[in-house]
C-alpha cells in the first residue's frame, strides 16, 4: 500500500481515516509545527486539539454524526476530538472511563497511567493499549474502534528493518492483534465484525545522518545567541525528508532558489522541492497553511536527516531505520490486510493507495466522507 507524503506516522494515520492527503488535511509532522516568536527552533506539539491540527473530516466524526459509537486507543491527531466516546490515548487521561476501568480491574495503576510515556518500554505500552482495546470491546462494543500499536516503529528506528529485533516486534504485534480478535470472539461479534490491518509507512535502513540546520549555521542564516541559535530560516527534519521554513516572507524569493541549489549539491540530499513542486507530491500550499514548507528536502538512499545545530554536518554510524522518504520508494510501502464480515476472502489487491482505506471503511459503516475522492476498495467488499 502506497503511503502519502510525508511518509510519517501522523500524516498517514490521518490519511487512513480522512481519505485525503497532506495538501488537504495539512498534518505534516507528528503534531502541529509551531514557530517560537524569539526565532528559536520550531517545535512539534503533539497534544493540540484535533480541530487545530487536522483540516479534514474523519471517519470517527462521520460515524458519530450517524449515531454510531466510537473508541480509540493510541490513535493520533485526535486530542479533544468530538465523537469519540471510549478512549485510552497515546497520552492517556487518568480520569477517563477506560483508564479508570483498567485501574479498577488491576491491569494498571494510577501512577503508571500518570507517567505513561516516561517510565515504560514500548512493549509494555503496546500491552496496555491492547488491554484497553480488549476492555473497550468487551465492556462497550463500539461500532468503530481505532487502535494503533507503536512498538514496531520504535524497534525499527533503533535496530533497522528486517533485523531480528524487527521480526520479534512484528511477532509481538501479531500477538496483540490476536488478543483483540479474541475479544471480539468472546462477545459473540466475530461474524459481524470487519478487521482492517494497515501500517502507516514502511522503513528504510540508513547509516549516514545529515543535519541541515548545521548547514544553515554555516551559511550564516542561524546565529548563536548565548547557548542557542536563532534565525528566520529553520529546518524541521522527519528522517527521510526535511522541511525548510523561511519565516521572513520578504526573503523567500531570494532564499528559495539559493537554498535549493545549495542543498541539492550536498551529498545525502536527493532533491529539494520548492513549495510549488511539493504541491505536486501532495504537500500543502504555503498560501493556505503555515505547516507547508518553502523547500522540502528528500534524503538520498542510506542517508537520513537529523536534528541539532552542533557537530559535523554529516556523520556515519550503525545501521538504523527511518521513514519519511518519498512515497514511491519501495522500502516505505505499507501493508493492508482486510478480513471479516464485509470482506470477500482470497482477493489479492496488488498495490493500492492508502487514500482508498477511509472510503472503504466509510462504505462498510454506511457513512459519508465527501472530501475523500478515491474509490472504495469495491473489489474486496461482499
Ligand atoms: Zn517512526
Amino acid at each position: 500500500m502506497k503511503p502519502i507524503n510525508p511518509t510519517v506516522t501522523w500524516p498517514n494515520h490521518t490519511a487512513l481515516i480522512t481519505g485525503v492527503n497532506a495538501s488537504k488535511h495539512e498534518v505534516m509532522a507528528n503534531g502541529l509545527i509551531t514557530f517560537p516568536s524569539d526565532g528559536t527552533a520550531p517545535k512539534v506539539e503533539p497534544w493540540v486539539d484535533k480541530d487545530k491540527l487536522v483540516h479534514a473530516k474523519t471517519l470517527y466524526e462521520a460515524a458519530a454524526e450517524k449515531g454510531l459509537s466510537v473508541g480509540q486507543v493510541d490513535w493520533v491527531a485526535i486530542y479533544g476530538a468530538k465523537g469519540v466516546q471510549w478512549k485510552f490515548g497515546e497520552k492517556p487521561n487518568v480520569d477517563d472511563v477506560i483508564p479508570q476501568e483498567l485501574i479498577a480491574q488491576g491491569t494498571v495503576t494510577r501512577e503508571e497511567i500518570e507517567q505513561f510515556g516516561e517510565k515504560s518500554s514500548s512493549a509494555w505500552r503496546d500491552q496496555i493499549w491492547t488491554d484497553a482495546a480488549v476492555d473497550i470491546i468487551e465492556k462497550h462494543a463500539p461500532d468503530l474502534l481505532l487502535v494503533h500499536l507503536l512498538q514496531t516503529d520504535s524497534i525499527q528506528h533503533q535496530y533497522a528493518p528486517l533485523s531480528p529485533a524487527a521480526y520479534t516486534a512484528y511477532a509481538y504485534a501479531d500477538r496483540c492483534l490476536e488478543r483483540i480478535i479474541d475479544a471480539v470472539r468472546s462477545i459473540g461479534a466475530l461474524d459481524r465484525t470487519t478487521f482492517i490491518v494497515a501500517s502507516d509507512h514502511g522503513f528504510a535502513t540508513y547509516t549516514h545522518t545529515i543535519r541541515p540546520n548545521i548547514a544553515l549555521v554555516n551559511l550564516g542564516l542561524l546565529q548563536k545567541q548565548g547557548d542557542r541559535y536563532t534565525g528566520s530560516v529553520w529546518v524541521k527534519e522527519e528522517g527521510g525528508a526535511a522541511s525548510i521554513y523561511i519565516r521572513d516572507v520578504k526573503r523567500r524569493a531570494e532564499l528559495v532558489p539559493k537554498l535549493k541549489t545549495y542543498f541539492e549539491s550536498l551529498p545525502g540530499v536527493s532533491h529539494a522541492y520548492t513549495n510549488e513542486e511539493a504541491q505536486a507530491i501532495g504537500l500543502p500550499s504555503e498560501k493556505v497553511s503555515d505547516q507547508a514548507p518553502q523547500l522540502y528536502l528528500t534524503a538520498a538512499s542510506d542517508y537520513a536527516f537529523g536534528d541539532g545545530t552542533n557537530g559535523p554536518l554529516t556523520q556515519s554510524g550503525a545501521p538504523r531505520g527511518q521513514h519519511g522518504y518519498l512515497n514511491n520508494m519501495p522500502e516505505v510501502q505499507a501493508l493492508f490486510v482486510a478480513s471479516g464480515a464485509a470482506i470477500k476472502p482470497g482477493v489479492q489487491l496488488g498495490a493500492i493507495s492508502n487514500l482508498r482505506v477511509a472510503p472503504t471503511i466509510a462504505k462498510i459503516l454506511r457513512v459519508q466522507l465527501p472530501a475523500a475522492k478515491e474509490a472504495p476498495l469495491n473489489e474486496i467488499l461482499r
